[in-house]
């Protein structure tokens, strides 16, 4: 099975549009929350998930932000 393919086969399984970069993406995803006001259904993509709302969750740990 060729790239396209298996892409082709996923987005037939259906894929999903990050809530915070509008990429699609495939598989689960993450919650964004607590970082952002979205809906609970809101999902965003694994780099989003590392970049911005992992760390956001880290500071707010440590009472940086209310
Ligand atoms: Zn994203």
């Amino acid at each position: 099975m060729s790239v396209i393919d298996f892409r082709h086969v996923q987005e037939m399984k259906g894929s999903k549009i990050c809530s915070l970069c509008k990429e699609k993406f495939w598989g689960f995803g993450h919650n964004p929350q607590p970082t952002f006001n979205l809906k609970v259904e809101d999902r965003c993509c694994d780099e989003c998930n590392e970049r911005i709302v992992l760390p956001r969750r880290w500071r707010e740990a440590r009472g940086e932000i209310n």
